[in-house]
């Protein structure tokens, strides 16, 4: 298997530095190139870049550093830009969690979803914690190795949680939905040392839904969490009561 392994956190973050390191020393990957962005681009969400070009720079071999965000890595690294026949799009170990809402915003999870024009399943790893990334990488190849029998339908996104923890103190695995987060903190106001208005995007919100069956309840009691995602964001039950209501239009 050919694994292209891209990030939000930049090329030079330890936790795709410890997951490159893995997958290279593991028999089931051929060929492992790493593109990911030149410098921190967390919350880029899945925006590419159609303004300006694009540079692309070998740092060293197999590792590609890109002016541009998650989302255009991957575009990059399977849509032509090197000599690359990826089978598989795997995303991380992102610094912090990436769990209920924070999907929409994730880049990482964002880079992960560029890879379904592989048709292939694509994975996205987090470590809640920026400690233990060796602990994320383990149970990455642990999936990876079982991902065989699992027989996923293309275009489908594994979004993983770990704990940051030490290995012997993760519990197990639990298959999750979801959770949800309350709105995050309020934006926070300041002046500038000139005396003009900035303004920071406050800290995400507590977990609202961490209920039992959530991400945010398996990583809670120490359990690595992974939800399946889907890209159709249609509302179908809406769509259906919204038939008759068109007809009154
Ligand atoms: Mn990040």
């Amino acid at each position: 298997m050919n694994i292209l392994l891209s990030n939000d956190d930049g090329y030079l973050a330890p936790g795709i530095r410890t997951l490159a390191a893995a997958l290279r020393q593991w028999q089931g990957a051929r060929q492992v190139v790493v593109m990911a962005p030149d410098r921190n681009r967390s919350a880029a969400s899945n925006a590419l870049t159609l303004s300006n070009p694009l540079r692309m720079q070998e740092v060293e071999p197999g590792v590609f550093s890109v002016n541009g965000t998650p989302t255009d890595c991957v575009h990059l690294g399977i849509n032509g830009a090197i000599d690359f026949q990826a089978d598989m799009v795997i995303s991380g170990i992102n610094a912090g969690a990436n769990m209920g809402d924070d999907v929409l915003y994730s880049g990482t999870v964002a880079a992960a979803t560029e890879g379904r024009f592989l048709g292939k399943p694509s994975l996205a790893v987090s470590l809640v914690g920026d400690t233990y990334f060796d602990t994320a990488a383990h149970w990455t190849l642990r999936i990876l190795q079982g991902l065989d029998e699992l027989a996923l339908e293309a275009s489908t996104i594994l979004n993983v949680n770990v704990p940051d923890r030490p290995l012997e103190a993760i519990r197990g695995i639990r298959v999750t939905r979801l959770g949800r987060r309350h709105r995050s903190e309020p934006v926070v106001c300041d002046r500038d040392p000139r005396g003009l208005p900035i303004y920071w995007i406050g800290p995400a919100g507590a977990a609202a839904d961490d209920a039992e069956g959530t991400d945010f309840h398996a990583v809670a009691a120490g359990y690595v969490s992974i939800t399946p995602l889907q890209i159709d964001l249609t509302h179908y039950r809406l769509k259906e009561r919204m038939q008759s209501w068109v007809q009154m239009l």
